[in-house]
């Protein structure tokens, strides 16, 4: 498909375009090349993943939170306790794509030493796509777990049973790299959407799917304006008890076990617009445990196992974590990004916000 206007209500552009726009307002905004590299590579990422929702719709957001002060610029992180293999990281607030790429990489190394490293990484800003810092350490050979959870933004997710948000999508990510092929990334939110997802279907102006959303009285509704216009409806956590827990146990380790702060009034700030992500993460080398020739040997058997599953009826194909967002890059690169057209204009406004001149604005046919 060529670039320019898509399906209804979006346009296509191409990734390397979507790049050098996002790095442009980057920079225009004050970021060092090198942040603003990091924050558009890490953007562009999710939309050719496929989620959009941590793409770079995401710019609007993090420029106002620049602008106010909750985002620093050029900031990095700082060692705030050393245990060895134990390690708190303090983001101070900054771009969570260079502060969480800073924490993976002291993390990957002290694994490296120690067979291990459990990172606290707190206080940094949003750290969008969480398989993002999976796959750098699985790019190191090294086996990744992570909870993660957010503070300073309003609530968005009700507990099991619960008719209120009391916490936010809190993620959980863990990966496991293969040799010579790409890593297994199971990564997603804790809550039966992210709230990107809840953002794009409210920009497109389209009904959510049933049994994701409530409304205020607590019940269920597939309107996406709830959780933007008051009174306030809440996300579902998913898997019923279960992802309910897993949610609850996000906070409590990424949030309290740190010393980042959890969600609560404590930390919600007035305007609720904030994103502070905290992340326990563990970093394993497999060399440390059954050895790396044993590991890869076995999980090349198990996923091979796995996949030959006969698909049910209406299923092309059994895939493991990791392999749709693949899919969906191979397709994106070919086809271009589909942005819809909101948030483009979303970006344009931002883009005009922070100066960057009309020239380095694609013109996007159809926007
Ligand atoms: P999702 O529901 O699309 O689930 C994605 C996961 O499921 C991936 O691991 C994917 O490979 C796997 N998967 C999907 N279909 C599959 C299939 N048919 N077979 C096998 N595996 C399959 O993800 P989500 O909950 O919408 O989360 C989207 C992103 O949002 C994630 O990257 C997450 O880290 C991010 N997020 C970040 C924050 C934050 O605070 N920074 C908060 C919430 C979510």
């Amino acid at each position: 498909m060529a670039e320019g206007q898509g399906s209804v209500g979006e346009v296509r552009i191409k990734p390397d375009r979507l790049h050098d726009f996002t790095m442009a307002i980057c920079r225009a905004d004050g970021s060092s090349a090198e942040e603003a590299k990091l924050v558009a590579d890490h953007l562009v990422l999710a939309n050719l993943f496929g989620h959009d929702s941590h793409g770079v719709g995401m710019m609007p957001h993090y420029i106002q939170n620049t602008m106010n002060g909750a985002c620093k610029r050029n900031h990095h992180a700082t060692l705030d306790r050393d245990n060895g293999a134990v390690i708190v990281v303090d983001g101070g607030a900054g771009y969570g794509q260079v502060i969480a790429k800073e924490a993976m990489d002291i993390g990957i190394e002290r694994a490296k030493k120690h067979g291990v490293c459990v990172v606290g990484l707190k206080n940094s800003h949003h750290i969008g796509r969480i398989g993002h810092w999976g796959e750098q350490c699985a790019r190191a050979g090294m086996v990744s777990t992570h909870w993660v959870n957010v503070h300073g933004h309003k609530s968005l997710v009700a507990p099991f049973g619960g008719a209120e948000a009391r916490f936010t999508t809190n993620p959980y990510c863990t990966a496991i790299p293969r040799k010579g092929q790409e890593p297994i990334v199971l990564d997603f939110a804790t809550s039966q959407v992210a709230m990107g997802k809840v953002r794009v279907a409210n920009n497109k102006k389209i009904q959510m799917e049933e049994g994701l959303l409530i409304d205020a009285g607590g019940k269920a509704t597939t309107e996406p304006g709830v959780m933007y216009n008051a009174p306030y409806g809440a996300i579902l956590p998913f898997g019923l008890h279960k992802g309910g827990g897993l949610a609850v146990i996000c906070d409590l380790l990424a949030g309290a076990l740190t010393g980042g702060r959890t969600h609560s009034p404590r930390t919600i700030k007035k305007d609720g617009t904030d994103i502070i992500n905290n992340m326990l993460s563990i970093i394993i080398d497999p060399d440390s445990m059954g050895g790396t020739a044993f590991f890869e040997d076995e999980v090349d058997n198990f996923i091979g196992w796995v996949k030959s599953a006969k698909p049910q009826p209406g299923v092309a194909e059994v895939l493991v974590p990791g392999e749709p967002e693949r899919a969906r890059k191979l397709d994106r690169e070919k086809n271009g990004v589909p942005i819809d057209t909101t948030t483009w204009q979303q970006l344009v406004d931002t883009a005009r916000t922070v100066r960057l001149n009309d020239t380095d604005i694609p013109q996007m046919p159809g926007a």
